[in-house]
């Protein structure tokens, strides 16, 4: 699936991982590598890295960020 740029300043955006220790769990989200603005991070019952970053969990944060990437005004959180 592809990722669309950057809605907040146009910028490349790719799949990133985060491990929660807390959880025990891995996080995949998409973020902006210029302004680091990121999609809402989707639980991923695998490293995503190991699986080619693709999965369900990897889907659903390119599709979540694709669709704020078509909203305009969003305004960015964190
Ligand atoms: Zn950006």
């Amino acid at each position: 699936m592809e990722i669309k740029t950057c809605p907040f300043c146009g910028g490349r955006a790719c799949l990133n991982s985060n491990y929660s220790y807390k959880t025990r769990s891995y996080f995949v989200f998409v973020k902006c590598n210029v302004c680091n603005a990121q999609s809402k991070p989707y639980y991923s019952p695998d490293e995503p890295e190991k699986v080619g970053w693709k999965n369900d969990s990897c889907n659903d944060a390119i599709e979540a960020w694709n669709l704020r990437a078509d909203e305009k005004s969003y305004t960015v959180y964190d």
